[in-house]
């Protein structure tokens, strides 16, 4: 006869595969929507089978649930979910993500501290007795997994917290001192001996405190230097972090569905650190350790004031008359003026036309991954529209016109000509092979990195100062009179 114990895993089994067809699914933008509902599915699935299990009692037989702080936690954690994501304004998204990585590596991170709390002076009393039997394994496991998972959650949390206050523009202290490395050793070893200590004898305040401050100040050391253009990678880590640290909390409490879950998030992030690492051009260890453009007040390309010409609307559209082949390039600045729809609406005027027109995707471009794409397809712009780096560089040369709206970093010829400089070695896209370059920005100021950005004073340049929203609909305004 089939025992409900064997059911309830078999849930966590169903949940788990959901997962992954879920993160599958994620996997392109046609098939994104079903993942996303699939992965919902799985932590329900995950959540009824844990409300269950904890119903009938822990292995243990002990701790009867105290249901009312766990309606206190869900609706604690229900409100501030929902103020959060009602307020947040969509260019304020990644520090949001950023903050949600770092509140996920607490909740690890706190989960081990409780556990170590309340099973220390028991493992103290059970060594004394000598326990035999499975005991030493079990006790070793936790302990271990406790180490790990306050370890990396407080390091995540910090190091999270960090760079959202760093993508908020609010952080300044670049933290990139001589031997900072050596601190961030020592530091890592302090958290290890910690946890070392922690397993001869659980109850040691000390060393539970010297575990989460060395931890907690190794986040901070360890995102504080990393600059400019590398952040796309620290994100991406800091998420496969948090994945790691649910793993480890998974093995604390014995749970299954956590240790699966936690562990796909830590792979998605490694491989998306991995992807970005590429896409920038750097290895990892490079951007964790060498502080590319620490300082953002980074290099000017040239100390001598040069001038540039603004252009109006209606001049900039006489780029367009009789353009075969135009290339949309969105960055940060589409992402601020929501001038993703005003976009597709001159893209489709020009198609109209007879233009092919193409959407050129930097994979750094925004501020968090598939920034662009999230708000292109919320455009309703066809995906096929939409053109990676490696698959589009190529065209510039053969296009007539090159409309950059709000990008900056992802098209700096600093990246080839200052191999040294925060941007130095990043593929760009190489915007400044086409015919004509439109840029819409605001002003001259450099993009993320802070590096000035040579593109603005070429001839082929036209710039088109003011709010993306706003000069994209006089552009198409422009168009639909040629
Ligand atoms: P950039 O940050 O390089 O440049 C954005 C430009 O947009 C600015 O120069 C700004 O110029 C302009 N802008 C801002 N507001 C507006 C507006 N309302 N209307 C028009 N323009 C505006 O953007 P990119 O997308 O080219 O590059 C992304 C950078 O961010 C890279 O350095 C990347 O490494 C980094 N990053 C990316 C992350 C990711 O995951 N994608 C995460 C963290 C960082 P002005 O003020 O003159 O208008």
């Amino acid at each position: 006869m089939i025992s409900i114990e064997y059911i309830l895993q078999l849930g966590y089994l169903v949940a788990a595969a959901l997962f992954i067809f879920g993160i599958k699914g994620l996997g392109s933008p046609r098939t994104a929507v079903r993942g996303n509902h699939l992965g919902a599915i799985g932590m329900l699935v995950a959540v009824v089978v844990t409300v269950i299990m904890i119903q009938r009692g822990g292995p243990d037989g002990s701790q009867p649930t105290q249901w009312g702080w766990v309606v206190i936690g869900l609706a604690a954690g229900a409100l501030v979910g929902a103020v959060m994501a009602k307020r947040v304004e969509m260019t304020g998204m990644p520090e949001m993500v950023a903050l949600l990585n770092g509140f996920g590596g607490a909740a690890s991170a706190l989960v081990g501290l409780s556990e170590l709390l309340r099973l220390g002076p028991e493992i103290l009393i059970w060594d004394k007795l000598e326990a035999v039997g499975d005991y030493h394994l079990w006790r070793t496991v936790l302990v271990v997994a406790v180490g790990a998972t306050s370890l990396i959650g407080w390091v995540t949390l910090t190091g999270s917290v960090v760079a959202m206050l760093k993508l908020a523009g609010k952080w300044s202290w670049s933290l990139s001192f001589g031997g900072v490395n050596l601190l961030k050793a020592a530091l890592l070893a302090v958290a290890v001996v910690s946890s070392g200590m922690l397993l001869k004898d659980p109850t040691q305040v000390l060393w539970i405190s010297l575990l989460i401050g060395s931890s907690a100040l190794l986040g901070v050391i360890f995102v504080a230097p990393i600059g400019g253009a590398d952040m796309p990678v620290v994100i991406s880590f800091l998420n496969s972090l948090s994945g790691l640290a649910a793993t480890a909390t998974g093995f604390v409490v014995n749970n299954n569905a956590l240790i699966i879950s936690g562990a796909l998030v830590g792979a998605a992030g490694l491989i998306l650190t991995a992807i970005m690492c590429k896409a920038m051009n750097r290895s990892f260890l490079d951007v964790m350790f060498k502080a590319y453009g620490a300082s953002s007040a980074a290099s000017s390309s040239s100390d001598e004031k040069r001038s540039v010409r603004g252009y109006e609307a209606d001049e900039a559209a006489l780029a367009f008359d009789g353009a075969r082949l135009v290339i949309i390039v969105p960055g940060y600045g589409m992402a601020v003026s929501q001038a993703q729809h005003a976009v597709r609406e001159l893209a489709e005027e020009l198609e109209a036309k007879g233009t092919d027109v193409r959407y050129a995707i930097h994979p750094v471009a925004g501020r968090m991954p598939g920034h662009m794409n999230v708000l292109l397809a919320e455009a309703n712009v066809p995906y096929d529209k939409l053109y990676a780096l490696d698959d589009i560089n190529s065209a510039f040369s053969e296009c007539d016109v090159a409309l950059i709206v709000g990008a900056n970093d992802t098209i700096n010829p600093a990246a080839h000509t200052d191999p040294g400089g925060p941007l130095g070695g990043m593929p760009i896209l190489d915007v400044e092979n086409a015919r004509t370059t439109i840029i819409v920005k605001r002003s001259l100021s450099p993009g993320y990195a802070g590096v000035d950005n040579d593109l603005f004073y070429r001839t082929s340049t036209m710039m088109l100062f003011g709010d993306g929203k706003k000069k994209i609909v006089e552009l198409l305004a422009s168009v639909k009179e040629l």
